[in-house]
Protein backbone atom coordinates (compact mmCIF):
# COMPACT_ATOMS: atom_id res chain seq x y z
CA UNK A 1 0.00 0.00 0.00
CA UNK A 2 1.41 3.53 -0.88
CA UNK A 3 0.98 6.81 1.07
CA UNK A 4 1.18 10.04 0.39
CA UNK A 5 1.95 12.44 2.80
CA UNK A 6 3.95 15.80 3.37
CA UNK A 7 7.22 15.45 2.81
CA UNK A 8 9.66 16.74 5.90
CA UNK A 9 13.32 15.48 5.78
CA UNK A 10 15.22 13.98 2.80
CA UNK A 11 16.25 10.65 2.18
CA UNK A 12 15.04 6.97 2.11
CA UNK A 13 14.70 4.57 5.05
CA UNK A 14 13.78 0.85 4.83
CA UNK A 15 12.71 -1.31 7.82
CA UNK A 16 10.71 -2.33 10.15
CA UNK A 17 7.87 -0.53 12.19
CA UNK A 18 7.97 0.49 15.93
CA UNK A 19 4.12 1.93 16.31
CA UNK A 20 4.33 4.35 19.07
CA UNK A 21 1.49 5.60 20.45
CA UNK A 22 2.68 6.48 24.22
CA UNK A 23 -0.82 7.21 25.72
CA UNK A 24 -2.98 4.84 24.27
CA UNK A 25 -4.08 1.82 26.67
CA UNK A 26 -5.09 -1.51 25.02
CA UNK A 27 -7.96 -2.21 27.49
CA UNK A 28 -10.14 -5.86 26.64
CA UNK A 29 -13.55 -6.02 27.62
CA UNK A 30 -12.37 -9.36 30.23
CA UNK A 31 -15.76 -10.73 31.54
CA UNK A 32 -15.27 -11.30 35.75
CA UNK A 33 -17.49 -13.75 37.85
CA UNK A 34 -19.88 -12.24 40.36
CA UNK A 35 -17.80 -12.56 43.24
CA UNK A 36 -14.84 -11.02 41.73
CA UNK A 37 -16.77 -7.33 42.06
CA UNK A 38 -15.50 -6.82 45.37
CA UNK A 39 -11.97 -7.56 44.40
CA UNK A 40 -12.54 -5.29 41.32
CA UNK A 41 -13.65 -2.32 43.54
CA UNK A 42 -10.57 -2.98 45.29
CA UNK A 43 -8.20 -2.14 42.57
CA UNK A 44 -10.16 0.71 41.45
CA UNK A 45 -9.69 2.41 44.45
CA UNK A 46 -5.95 1.40 44.91
CA UNK A 47 -5.61 3.08 41.24
CA UNK A 48 -7.51 6.04 42.11
CA UNK A 49 -5.29 6.35 45.39
CA UNK A 50 -2.25 5.92 43.67
CA UNK A 51 -3.14 8.44 40.88
CA UNK A 52 -3.53 10.69 43.52
CA UNK A 53 -0.41 10.11 45.19
CA UNK A 54 1.16 11.05 41.68
CA UNK A 55 -0.63 13.88 41.29
CA UNK A 56 0.13 15.38 44.90
CA UNK A 57 3.77 14.36 44.27
CA UNK A 58 3.75 16.62 40.76
CA UNK A 59 2.14 19.42 42.65
CA UNK A 60 5.14 19.21 45.15
CA UNK A 61 7.39 19.76 42.91
CA UNK A 62 5.84 22.35 40.42
CA UNK A 63 5.17 24.46 43.57
CA UNK A 64 8.82 24.35 44.41
CA UNK A 65 9.96 25.41 40.86
CA UNK A 66 7.44 27.70 39.74
CA UNK A 67 4.95 28.91 42.49
CA UNK A 68 2.21 27.67 44.08
CA UNK A 69 -0.03 29.85 41.22
CA UNK A 70 1.03 26.81 38.40
CA UNK A 71 0.47 24.28 40.65
CA UNK A 72 -3.39 25.25 40.75
CA UNK A 73 -4.21 23.64 37.69
CA UNK A 74 -3.62 20.15 39.47
CA UNK A 75 -6.44 21.30 41.95
CA UNK A 76 -8.52 20.75 38.88
CA UNK A 77 -7.56 17.36 38.57
CA UNK A 78 -7.55 16.26 42.28
CA UNK A 79 -11.22 17.02 41.83
CA UNK A 80 -11.92 14.74 38.89
CA UNK A 81 -10.35 11.85 41.27
CA UNK A 82 -12.84 12.72 44.01
CA UNK A 83 -15.81 12.86 41.46
CA UNK A 84 -18.26 10.79 43.08
CA UNK A 85 -20.86 10.30 40.18
CA UNK A 86 -17.92 9.26 38.28
CA UNK A 87 -16.57 7.02 40.93
CA UNK A 88 -20.67 5.68 41.88
CA UNK A 89 -21.22 5.26 37.64
CA UNK A 90 -17.98 3.19 37.36
CA UNK A 91 -18.98 0.83 40.25
CA UNK A 92 -22.68 0.35 39.42
CA UNK A 93 -21.89 -0.60 35.65
CA UNK A 94 -19.01 -3.16 37.14
CA UNK A 95 -21.85 -4.54 39.14
CA UNK A 96 -24.31 -5.11 35.50
CA UNK A 97 -22.02 -5.63 33.10
CA UNK A 98 -19.54 -8.06 34.62
CA UNK A 99 -16.48 -6.76 32.85
CA UNK A 100 -13.21 -5.76 34.01
CA UNK A 101 -12.93 -2.55 35.81
CA UNK A 102 -10.23 -1.01 33.40
CA UNK A 103 -12.59 -1.55 31.01
CA UNK A 104 -15.56 -0.65 32.49
CA UNK A 105 -14.01 2.49 33.51
CA UNK A 106 -12.23 3.58 30.08
CA UNK A 107 -16.25 3.21 28.89
CA UNK A 108 -17.02 5.71 31.40
CA UNK A 109 -14.52 7.98 30.85
CA UNK A 110 -15.45 8.38 26.97
CA UNK A 111 -18.79 8.50 27.85
CA UNK A 112 -17.46 11.95 30.25
CA UNK A 113 -15.37 13.12 27.37
CA UNK A 114 -18.29 12.98 24.79
CA UNK A 115 -20.52 14.94 26.62
CA UNK A 116 -17.88 17.96 27.82
CA UNK A 117 -17.16 18.36 24.26
CA UNK A 118 -20.71 18.78 23.03
CA UNK A 119 -20.33 21.69 25.70
CA UNK A 120 -21.24 25.46 25.23
CA UNK A 121 -19.29 26.29 28.02
CA UNK A 122 -15.68 27.09 27.33
CA UNK A 123 -15.32 26.67 30.77
CA UNK A 124 -16.41 23.29 30.75
CA UNK A 125 -14.84 22.14 27.51
CA UNK A 126 -11.33 23.25 28.85
CA UNK A 127 -12.06 20.55 31.40
CA UNK A 128 -12.32 17.87 28.89
CA UNK A 129 -8.27 18.12 29.03
CA UNK A 130 -8.10 17.05 32.89
CA UNK A 131 -10.76 14.61 32.63
CA UNK A 132 -8.66 12.96 29.76
CA UNK A 133 -5.09 13.37 31.86
CA UNK A 134 -6.33 11.96 34.75
CA UNK A 135 -8.48 9.13 33.22
CA UNK A 136 -5.59 8.08 30.91
CA UNK A 137 -3.41 7.84 34.46
CA UNK A 138 -5.98 5.75 35.95
CA UNK A 139 -6.14 3.77 33.52
CA UNK A 140 -2.32 3.22 33.22
CA UNK A 141 -2.26 2.85 37.09
CA UNK A 142 -4.80 -0.14 36.68
CA UNK A 143 -3.21 -1.83 34.06
CA UNK A 144 0.02 -1.96 35.64
CA UNK A 145 1.25 -0.30 32.76
CA UNK A 146 4.68 1.96 32.48
CA UNK A 147 4.52 4.75 30.51
CA UNK A 148 6.37 3.65 26.98
CA UNK A 149 9.13 5.95 25.94
CA UNK A 150 11.59 5.90 22.95
CA UNK A 151 14.49 5.92 24.96
CA UNK A 152 14.91 2.06 24.82
CA UNK A 153 14.50 1.06 21.46
CA UNK A 154 16.51 -2.37 21.37
CA UNK A 155 16.73 -2.64 17.18
CA UNK A 156 16.36 -0.29 14.87
CA UNK A 157 13.17 1.11 13.32
CA UNK A 158 11.00 3.31 11.72
CA UNK A 159 8.55 5.12 14.44
CA UNK A 160 5.24 5.55 13.21
CA UNK A 161 3.10 7.69 15.92
CA UNK A 162 -0.02 9.97 15.70
CA UNK A 163 2.32 12.57 16.68
CA UNK A 164 5.77 12.80 18.67
CA UNK A 165 5.85 15.62 21.33
CA UNK A 166 9.37 17.40 21.81
CA UNK A 167 10.32 14.90 24.89
CA UNK A 168 9.46 11.87 23.17
CA UNK A 169 12.13 12.84 20.54
CA UNK A 170 14.23 14.40 22.83
CA UNK A 171 14.86 11.45 24.80
CA UNK A 172 14.18 8.99 22.09
CA UNK A 173 17.40 6.63 21.41
CA UNK A 174 17.99 8.06 17.93
CA UNK A 175 20.86 5.40 16.59
CA UNK A 176 17.63 2.83 16.65
CA UNK A 177 15.48 5.52 14.70
CA UNK A 178 15.81 5.12 11.16
CA UNK A 179 13.12 7.14 10.18
CA UNK A 180 9.67 8.75 11.16
CA UNK A 181 5.85 8.71 10.06
CA UNK A 182 3.26 10.63 11.84
CA UNK A 183 -0.39 11.05 11.34
CA UNK A 184 -0.39 14.86 11.70
CA UNK A 185 2.08 17.69 11.30
CA UNK A 186 3.58 20.21 8.49
CA UNK A 187 6.96 20.91 7.07
CA UNK A 188 7.45 23.14 10.04
CA UNK A 189 6.14 21.25 12.76
CA UNK A 190 8.55 19.94 15.28
CA UNK A 191 8.72 16.42 14.28
CA UNK A 192 9.77 17.56 11.02
CA UNK A 193 12.47 20.33 12.37
CA UNK A 194 14.17 17.37 14.81
CA UNK A 195 13.94 14.88 12.01
CA UNK A 196 15.93 17.53 9.42
CA UNK A 197 18.41 17.83 12.39
CA UNK A 198 19.07 14.16 13.02
CA UNK A 199 19.15 13.34 9.58
CA UNK A 200 16.44 11.30 9.56
CA UNK A 201 14.12 10.87 7.01
CA UNK A 202 10.59 11.56 7.70
CA UNK A 203 7.10 11.78 6.18
CA UNK A 204 4.40 13.59 8.02
CA UNK A 205 0.79 14.64 7.92
CA UNK A 206 -0.04 11.13 6.77
CA UNK A 207 -3.53 11.24 8.66
CA UNK A 208 -3.85 7.60 8.95
CA UNK A 209 -0.40 6.03 9.26
CA UNK A 210 -1.29 4.79 12.44
CA UNK A 211 -4.42 2.99 11.48
CA UNK A 212 -2.62 1.01 8.90
CA UNK A 213 0.75 -0.33 10.20
CA UNK A 214 1.15 -2.55 13.30
CA UNK A 215 4.82 -2.95 14.59
CA UNK A 216 6.78 -5.37 12.20
CA UNK A 217 5.48 -4.34 9.07
CA UNK A 218 8.22 -3.13 6.57
CA UNK A 219 7.83 0.17 5.58
CA UNK A 220 9.66 2.33 3.11
CA UNK A 221 9.87 6.13 3.85
CA UNK A 222 11.16 8.28 1.21
CA UNK A 223 11.17 11.94 3.06
CA UNK A 224 12.48 14.06 -0.18
CA UNK A 225 8.65 12.94 -2.08
CA UNK A 226 6.59 12.17 0.48
CA UNK A 227 5.91 8.78 -0.08
CA UNK A 228 5.31 5.80 2.35
CA UNK A 229 5.09 2.42 1.30
CA UNK A 230 3.69 -0.51 3.65
CA UNK A 231 5.12 -3.85 3.10
CA UNK A 232 6.28 -3.37 -0.50
CA UNK A 233 7.17 -5.99 -3.38
CA UNK A 234 10.36 -6.48 -4.55
CA UNK A 235 10.47 -4.34 -7.14
CA UNK A 236 9.92 -1.47 -4.97
CA UNK A 237 12.08 -2.42 -2.20
CA UNK A 238 15.25 -2.83 -5.15
CA UNK A 239 13.96 0.41 -6.33
CA UNK A 240 13.98 2.66 -2.91
CA UNK A 241 17.74 0.46 -2.09
CA UNK A 242 18.78 2.28 -5.15
CA UNK A 243 17.53 5.25 -4.36
CA UNK A 244 18.95 5.29 -0.98
CA UNK A 245 22.20 5.03 -2.38
CA UNK A 246 21.86 7.64 -4.73
CA UNK A 247 21.00 9.86 -2.31
CA UNK A 248 23.84 9.02 0.60
CA UNK A 249 26.29 9.87 -3.15
CA UNK A 250 24.34 13.07 -3.99
CA UNK A 251 25.25 14.16 -0.25
CA UNK A 252 28.66 12.84 -0.07
CA UNK A 253 29.74 14.92 -3.32
CA UNK A 254 28.19 18.31 -2.20
CA UNK A 255 29.98 17.76 1.12
CA UNK A 256 33.58 18.57 -0.67
CA UNK A 257 32.47 22.19 -0.58
CA UNK A 258 32.40 21.96 3.00
CA UNK A 259 35.14 24.35 3.24
CA UNK A 260 34.53 26.81 0.43
CA UNK A 261 33.07 30.27 1.35
CA UNK A 262 29.32 30.68 -0.17
CA UNK A 263 29.93 33.25 -2.58
CA UNK A 264 28.73 34.42 -5.71
CA UNK A 265 30.77 33.82 -9.23
CA UNK A 266 30.33 37.82 -9.08
CA UNK A 267 31.91 37.56 -5.64
CA UNK A 268 28.82 38.56 -2.96
CA UNK A 269 28.78 36.94 0.07
CA UNK A 270 26.46 35.77 2.15
CA UNK A 271 26.75 33.28 5.51
CA UNK A 272 25.31 29.94 5.98
CA UNK A 273 25.01 28.46 9.42
CA UNK A 274 23.20 25.53 11.23
CA UNK A 275 20.06 25.30 13.59
CA UNK A 276 20.48 23.32 15.97
CA UNK A 277 18.08 21.47 19.09
CA UNK A 278 20.32 19.80 20.81
CA UNK A 279 24.50 19.91 21.26
CA UNK A 280 25.00 16.62 20.41
CA UNK A 281 24.29 18.30 16.72
CA UNK A 282 27.25 19.69 16.75
CA UNK A 283 29.14 17.54 15.18
CA UNK A 284 27.40 17.37 12.30
CA UNK A 285 26.92 21.07 11.71
CA UNK A 286 30.95 20.91 11.60
CA UNK A 287 31.20 18.18 8.68
CA UNK A 288 28.79 19.92 6.79
CA UNK A 289 31.20 22.83 6.79
CA UNK A 290 28.15 25.60 8.76
CA UNK A 291 30.39 28.86 9.30
CA UNK A 292 28.53 29.10 12.74
CA UNK A 293 25.31 28.29 14.43
CA UNK A 294 22.49 30.32 13.18
CA UNK A 295 19.66 29.27 15.85
CA UNK A 296 20.17 27.11 19.16
CA UNK A 297 16.34 25.84 20.16
CA UNK A 298 17.80 25.91 23.46
CA UNK A 299 14.28 24.77 24.60
CA UNK A 300 15.14 21.45 23.92
CA UNK A 301 17.26 21.67 26.50
CA UNK A 302 14.29 21.89 28.97
CA UNK A 303 12.67 18.83 27.54
CA UNK A 304 14.27 15.75 28.35
CA UNK A 305 14.22 16.05 32.28
CA UNK A 306 12.18 15.82 34.91
CA UNK A 307 12.55 19.38 36.69
CA UNK A 308 13.82 22.57 34.85
CA UNK A 309 17.54 22.48 34.06
CA UNK A 310 19.86 24.48 36.62
CA UNK A 311 21.27 27.77 35.92
CA UNK A 312 24.72 26.07 35.71
CA UNK A 313 23.73 22.91 34.27
CA UNK A 314 22.70 25.25 30.96
CA UNK A 315 25.91 27.17 31.15
CA UNK A 316 27.61 23.95 31.40
CA UNK A 317 25.49 23.25 28.07
CA UNK A 318 25.96 26.05 26.19
CA UNK A 319 29.90 27.46 27.29
CA UNK A 320 30.38 23.20 25.42
CA UNK A 321 28.56 24.44 22.16
CA UNK A 322 30.42 27.79 21.80
CA UNK A 323 33.94 26.43 22.87
CA UNK A 324 33.41 23.68 20.13
CA UNK A 325 32.30 26.41 17.93
CA UNK A 326 35.94 27.14 18.45
CA UNK A 327 35.20 31.39 17.65
CA UNK A 328 32.34 30.87 15.21
CA UNK A 329 29.24 32.83 16.11
CA UNK A 330 26.42 31.06 17.92
CA UNK A 331 23.07 32.80 17.84
CA UNK A 332 21.38 31.65 21.30
CA UNK A 333 17.46 31.85 21.15
CA UNK A 334 15.72 32.46 24.48
CA UNK A 335 13.36 29.99 25.51
CA UNK A 336 10.53 29.50 23.01
CA UNK A 337 8.20 26.97 24.77
CA UNK A 338 4.42 27.05 23.57
CA UNK A 339 2.87 26.32 20.40
CA UNK A 340 4.07 22.62 19.67
CA UNK A 341 6.87 23.20 21.85
CA UNK A 342 5.36 21.99 25.62
CA UNK A 343 7.20 21.24 28.22
CA UNK A 344 5.77 18.15 30.21
CA UNK A 345 7.15 19.34 33.68
CA UNK A 346 5.58 22.50 33.38
CA UNK A 347 2.15 21.41 32.92
CA UNK A 348 1.47 25.03 30.92
CA UNK A 349 -2.57 25.29 30.78
CA UNK A 350 -4.34 24.16 27.98
CA UNK A 351 -5.08 26.53 25.40
CA UNK A 352 -7.23 27.04 22.56
CA UNK A 353 -4.82 28.56 20.66
CA UNK A 354 -1.47 27.93 21.69
CA UNK A 355 0.44 29.22 18.77
CA UNK A 356 -1.17 32.50 19.48
CA UNK A 357 -1.17 31.85 23.28
CA UNK A 358 1.63 32.44 26.32
CA UNK A 359 4.23 31.60 24.26
CA UNK A 360 8.27 32.20 24.04
CA UNK A 361 8.99 35.82 25.45
CA UNK A 362 5.75 35.93 26.58
CA UNK A 363 5.99 33.16 28.82
CA UNK A 364 9.09 34.16 29.61
CA UNK A 365 8.71 37.84 30.43
CA UNK A 366 5.68 36.52 33.07
CA UNK A 367 8.63 33.85 34.73
CA UNK A 368 11.25 36.09 35.21
CA UNK A 369 13.00 33.92 37.26
CA UNK A 370 13.18 30.93 34.79
CA UNK A 371 14.01 33.33 32.28
CA UNK A 372 16.37 35.49 34.30
CA UNK A 373 18.49 32.22 35.40
CA UNK A 374 19.21 31.05 31.53
CA UNK A 375 20.14 34.84 30.58
CA UNK A 376 22.72 34.30 32.91
CA UNK A 377 23.83 30.92 31.96
CA UNK A 378 23.88 32.35 28.16
CA UNK A 379 25.76 35.44 29.71
CA UNK A 380 28.44 33.60 31.53
CA UNK A 381 28.73 31.14 28.35
CA UNK A 382 29.91 34.27 26.07
CA UNK A 383 33.00 34.54 27.99
CA UNK A 384 34.20 31.18 26.36
CA UNK A 385 33.19 32.14 22.85
CA UNK A 386 31.49 33.73 20.19
CA UNK A 387 27.83 34.29 21.63
CA UNK A 388 24.71 35.97 20.48
CA UNK A 389 21.55 36.24 22.27
CA UNK A 390 18.36 36.52 20.35
CA UNK A 391 14.84 36.70 21.46
CA UNK A 392 11.91 34.99 20.03
CA UNK A 393 8.29 35.92 19.13
CA UNK A 394 9.02 39.62 19.52
CA UNK A 395 5.82 41.59 18.64
CA UNK A 396 6.90 45.41 19.03
CA UNK A 397 9.23 47.70 20.80
CA UNK A 398 7.97 47.22 23.84
CA UNK A 399 8.03 43.80 24.43
CA UNK A 400 11.55 44.14 22.96
CA UNK A 401 12.76 46.45 25.10
CA UNK A 402 11.05 44.58 28.47
CA UNK A 403 13.23 41.51 27.23
CA UNK A 404 16.62 43.77 27.23
CA UNK A 405 15.38 45.27 30.61
CA UNK A 406 15.77 41.56 32.01
CA UNK A 407 18.98 41.32 30.19
CA UNK A 408 20.88 44.41 31.79
CA UNK A 409 19.40 43.15 35.38
CA UNK A 410 20.98 40.08 34.43
CA UNK A 411 24.11 41.63 33.48
CA UNK A 412 24.08 43.48 36.84
CA UNK A 413 23.73 40.65 38.80
CA UNK A 414 26.60 39.11 37.22
CA UNK A 415 29.00 42.13 37.41
CA UNK A 416 27.72 42.34 41.16
CA UNK A 417 29.13 39.08 41.38
CA UNK A 418 32.41 39.32 39.44
CA UNK A 419 31.25 36.95 36.96
CA UNK A 420 32.76 37.61 33.30
CA UNK A 421 30.85 37.67 30.05
CA UNK A 422 30.93 39.41 26.76
CA UNK A 423 30.14 42.74 27.73
CA UNK A 424 29.64 43.15 24.04
CA UNK A 425 27.13 40.31 23.42
CA UNK A 426 25.33 41.52 19.99
CA UNK A 427 21.57 41.21 20.43
CA UNK A 428 18.86 40.16 17.93
CA UNK A 429 15.53 39.79 17.55
CA UNK A 430 13.49 37.45 15.47
CA UNK A 431 11.05 38.45 13.21
CA UNK A 432 8.22 35.98 13.25
CA UNK A 433 5.18 37.82 13.94
CA UNK A 434 3.82 40.54 11.58
CA UNK A 435 3.55 43.18 13.60
CA UNK A 436 7.59 43.10 14.30
CA UNK A 437 7.71 42.62 10.24
CA UNK A 438 5.88 46.08 9.48
CA UNK A 439 7.47 47.71 12.36
CA UNK A 440 10.79 46.33 12.04
CA UNK A 441 12.33 49.78 10.73
CA UNK A 442 11.27 50.67 14.77
CA UNK A 443 12.84 47.64 16.31
CA UNK A 444 15.98 47.81 14.19
CA UNK A 445 17.09 51.07 16.40
CA UNK A 446 17.27 48.95 19.49
CA UNK A 447 19.21 45.64 17.70
CA UNK A 448 22.05 44.31 16.70
CA UNK A 449 20.59 42.17 13.88
CA UNK A 450 17.56 40.46 12.76
CA UNK A 451 16.83 36.53 12.00
CA UNK A 452 13.86 36.14 9.94
CA UNK A 453 11.24 33.13 11.62
CA UNK A 454 9.55 32.23 8.68
CA UNK A 455 7.79 28.82 10.26
CA UNK A 456 6.09 31.57 12.08
CA UNK A 457 5.43 34.31 10.20
CA UNK A 458 4.11 32.40 7.80
CA UNK A 459 1.71 30.96 9.58
CA UNK A 460 0.57 34.25 11.29
CA UNK A 461 0.47 36.09 8.08
CA UNK A 462 -1.35 33.68 6.05
CA UNK A 463 -3.48 32.40 8.95
CA UNK A 464 -2.23 28.97 8.78
CA UNK A 465 -1.46 26.92 11.81
CA UNK A 466 2.08 25.36 10.36
CA UNK A 467 1.61 21.83 11.90
CA UNK A 468 -2.21 21.16 10.63
CA UNK A 469 -1.90 18.70 7.64
CA UNK A 470 -5.32 19.53 6.67
CA UNK A 471 -4.28 23.20 5.21
CA UNK A 472 -0.79 22.68 4.54
CA UNK A 473 -1.27 22.99 0.93
CA UNK A 474 -2.00 26.79 1.36
CA UNK A 475 1.18 26.82 3.75
CA UNK A 476 3.43 29.03 0.89
CA UNK A 477 6.53 30.64 1.39
CA UNK A 478 6.43 32.43 -2.24
CA UNK A 479 2.75 33.80 -1.40
CA UNK A 480 3.43 37.55 -2.34
CA UNK A 481 2.14 38.94 1.51
CA UNK A 482 4.99 36.41 3.02
CA UNK A 483 8.13 38.08 -0.18
CA UNK A 484 6.81 41.37 0.74
CA UNK A 485 7.25 40.93 4.52
CA UNK A 486 10.47 39.38 3.83
CA UNK A 487 11.65 42.23 2.15
CA UNK A 488 10.47 44.77 4.34
CA UNK A 489 12.31 43.04 6.70
CA UNK A 490 15.43 43.18 5.04
CA UNK A 491 15.57 46.87 3.35
CA UNK A 492 14.63 48.17 6.57
CA UNK A 493 17.23 46.25 8.76
CA UNK A 494 19.64 47.17 5.80
CA UNK A 495 18.54 50.71 6.31
CA UNK A 496 19.70 50.55 9.70
CA UNK A 497 23.11 49.16 8.80
CA UNK A 498 22.22 45.70 10.40
CA UNK A 499 22.72 42.46 9.22
CA UNK A 500 19.81 39.94 8.52
CA UNK A 501 19.58 36.62 8.61
CA UNK A 502 16.68 33.87 8.20
CA UNK A 503 16.49 30.64 10.79
CA UNK A 504 12.80 29.33 9.15
CA UNK A 505 12.73 26.24 7.45
CA UNK A 506 12.57 28.19 3.99
CA UNK A 507 16.11 29.45 4.30
CA UNK A 508 17.46 25.51 3.75
CA UNK A 509 15.19 24.44 0.71
CA UNK A 510 17.11 24.58 -2.29
CA UNK A 511 14.34 26.20 -4.52
CA UNK A 512 14.21 29.35 -2.37
CA UNK A 513 18.16 30.24 -2.19
CA UNK A 514 18.27 32.52 -5.58
CA UNK A 515 14.55 34.67 -4.60
CA UNK A 516 16.42 35.19 -0.83
CA UNK A 517 19.97 35.82 -2.03
CA UNK A 518 18.20 38.42 -4.55
CA UNK A 519 16.13 39.84 -1.59
CA UNK A 520 19.59 40.81 0.09
CA UNK A 521 19.42 37.97 2.72
CA UNK A 522 22.94 37.81 4.67
CA UNK A 523 22.70 35.12 6.51
CA UNK A 524 21.04 31.95 6.01
CA UNK A 525 20.75 29.68 8.47
CA UNK A 526 19.19 25.90 7.94
CA UNK A 527 19.70 22.13 9.24
CA UNK A 528 23.44 21.22 8.47
CA UNK A 529 22.20 18.87 6.38
CA UNK A 530 20.47 21.02 3.95
CA UNK A 531 23.67 23.54 4.17
CA UNK A 532 26.21 21.65 1.21
CA UNK A 533 23.71 21.85 -1.33
CA UNK A 534 22.48 25.52 -0.38
CA UNK A 535 26.34 26.48 -0.88
CA UNK A 536 26.40 24.85 -3.84
CA UNK A 537 23.41 26.93 -5.32
CA UNK A 538 25.28 30.03 -4.32
CA UNK A 539 28.04 29.25 -5.41
CA UNK A 540 27.24 29.14 -8.66
CA UNK A 541 24.75 31.74 -9.32
CA UNK A 542 25.45 36.03 -9.92
CA UNK A 543 24.12 38.32 -7.42
CA UNK A 544 22.94 40.40 -9.93
CA UNK A 545 20.90 37.66 -11.56
CA UNK A 546 19.38 36.81 -8.56
CA UNK A 547 18.63 40.49 -7.57
CA UNK A 548 16.58 40.58 -10.83
CA UNK A 549 14.74 37.49 -9.93
CA UNK A 550 13.48 38.97 -7.31
CA UNK A 551 13.18 42.36 -8.23
CA UNK A 552 10.62 40.63 -10.93
CA UNK A 553 8.97 37.67 -8.43
CA UNK A 554 7.87 40.28 -6.51
CA UNK A 555 5.37 41.84 -9.17
CA UNK A 556 3.84 38.07 -9.53
CA UNK A 557 0.56 38.07 -8.66
CA UNK A 558 0.70 34.08 -6.82
CA UNK A 559 2.63 32.02 -4.70
CA UNK A 560 2.75 29.57 -7.32
CA UNK A 561 3.20 31.39 -10.27
CA UNK A 562 6.47 32.89 -8.15
CA UNK A 563 7.93 29.37 -7.50
CA UNK A 564 7.45 28.35 -11.19
CA UNK A 565 9.64 31.49 -12.11
CA UNK A 566 12.48 30.98 -9.79
CA UNK A 567 12.67 27.63 -10.29
CA UNK A 568 12.43 28.15 -14.10
CA UNK A 569 15.44 30.31 -13.73
CA UNK A 570 17.11 28.22 -11.15
CA UNK A 571 17.21 25.51 -13.59
CA UNK A 572 18.69 28.20 -16.50
CA UNK A 573 21.28 29.43 -14.06
CA UNK A 574 22.78 26.20 -12.89
CA UNK A 575 21.44 23.18 -15.29
CA UNK A 576 23.42 21.18 -13.30
CA UNK A 577 21.57 21.16 -9.83
CA UNK A 578 18.15 19.59 -11.85
CA UNK A 579 20.62 16.86 -13.12
CA UNK A 580 21.91 16.33 -9.68
CA UNK A 581 18.62 16.36 -8.20
CA UNK A 582 17.13 13.63 -10.97
CA UNK A 583 19.42 11.66 -10.79
CA UNK A 584 18.02 10.37 -7.09
CA UNK A 585 14.75 10.25 -8.51
C1 LIG B 1 10.52 30.08 12.96
O1 LIG B 1 9.44 30.34 13.46
O2 LIG B 1 10.77 30.20 11.74
C2 LIG B 1 11.63 29.56 13.78
C3 LIG B 1 12.84 29.41 13.29
O3 LIG B 1 11.36 29.20 15.07
P1 LIG B 1 10.58 27.87 15.51
O4 LIG B 1 10.47 26.98 14.31
O5 LIG B 1 11.41 27.26 16.59
O6 LIG B 1 9.28 28.41 15.98
MG1 LIG C 1 9.24 30.51 15.59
Amino acid sequence: MILKGIPASPGVAIGKVFLFDARRFIVSARKIKESDIPTEIVRFEEALIKTRTEIVAIQKKITKEMGTHHAEIFNAHLLVLEDRMLIEEVIDRLKKEHKCVEHVFSRVLDKYIKVFSKMNDEYLKERISDIDDVGKRILKNLLGAKEKSLSDLKEKVIVVAYDLSPSDTATMHKKNVMGFVTDIGGRTSHTAIMAKSLEIPAVVGLEKATARMSSGDILIVDGTEGIVIINPDKAALKKYHARQSQFVKFEKNLVNLKDEPAQTIDGHRVEISANIEMPEEIDSVIAHGAEGIGLYRTEYLYMNKKGLPSEDEQFEAYKNVVTKLSGAPVIMRTLDLGGDKFLSQLEVPHEMNPFLGWRAIRFCLAQPKIFKAQLRAILRASAFGNTKLMFPMISGVEELRQAIEVLNEAKQELRAKNIKFDKDVEIGAMIEIPSAALTCDLLAKEVDFFSIGTNDLIQYSLAIDRVNEKIAYLYKPTHPAVLRLIKNIIDAGHRNKIWVGMCGEMAGEPGFGLLLLGLGLDEFSMSAAAIPEMKYIIRNLKFKDAQAVAEEALTLPTGEEVEEFTNKKLNEFIPNLKKMRRSIK
